[in-house]
Order: C-alpha cells, then structure tokens, then sequence
C-alpha cells in the first residue's frame, strides 16, 4: 500500500467505493465522475504507479485487468459493446497514480470523445 493513494485507500477499504467486483488481484468500482452512462475503473490491489513503472513481471496482471473487462461490462448492461482507456502518466491525462483501466459505455460524452 502506497501511502496517500486514494485507490490504495479503496483497496484496504479506508474510503467507500460503489464496489462490482473483488478477487484476489483485481478490484472494481464505479468512476466517483463518470463521463459515460456507465463508467467504472479495474484497478490492482497492489500499488502499480502507472504503466509506465510497471514491469515484466506484471503482465499477468496486466493481462487480468483487459481479461475482466468484458463479464463485468456484460454484468453493467454492456454485452453489446464499451470502451476502455488507461491514462499514462500526467502527459498523458493520468490524474490517479495507481494504474486503472476504464471501462466505459451505454452512452454519454466517453463514446464521442474520440
Ligand atoms: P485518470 O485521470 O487517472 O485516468 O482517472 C482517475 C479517475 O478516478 C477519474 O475518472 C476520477 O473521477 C476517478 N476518481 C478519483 N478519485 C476517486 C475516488 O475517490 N473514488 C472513485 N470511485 N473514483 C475516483
Ligand atoms: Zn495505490
């Protein structure tokens, strides 16, 4: 656990989250600002700044987080389709540092803003 990191926070349950999915490795919680009908990040336990520090030993986990994605989309109401995002550094729009993949759909400002 990384200290003063909100998602870390989430993680250890410090803060309240609006929680759809938990295991072992991965976490799943509801965006507090979603930009999209539907808009929820996945997010590793452990404290993975961004991808731009992750490392080769973190590809499975790497690989998790796409993997989860579609049955917690189908399970939101998605099964005909969402996006995804992950933010890289400050450059590259990341605001929390501990790396998260969004996943976004059902309509709203997320799905034309590209
Ligand atoms: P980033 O810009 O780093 O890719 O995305 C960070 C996301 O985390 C933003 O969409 C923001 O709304 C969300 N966020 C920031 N703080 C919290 C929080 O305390 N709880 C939840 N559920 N989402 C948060
Ligand atoms: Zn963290």
């Amino acid at each position: 656990m990384s200290d003063n990191c909100i998602f870390c926070k989430i993680v250890a349950g410090q803060i309240p989250a609006k929680k759809i999915y938990e295991d072992e490795d991965v976490i799943a919680f509801h965006d507090i600002h979603p930009i999209a009908n539907v808009h929820f990040l996945i997010v590793p336990k452990r404290h993975i700044e961004s991808l731009l520090t992750a490392q080769e030993a973190d590809q499975a986990l790497l690989g998790k987080l796409l993997a989860k994605a579609p049955a917690l989309a189908r399970e939101q109401g998605l099964g005909e389709g969402f996006r995804t995002m992950i933010n890289t550094g400050a450059q590259g729009g990341q605001s929390v540092f501990h790396l998260h993949l969004h996943v976004f759909g059902g309509g709203g400002k997320a799905e034309t803003m590209m």
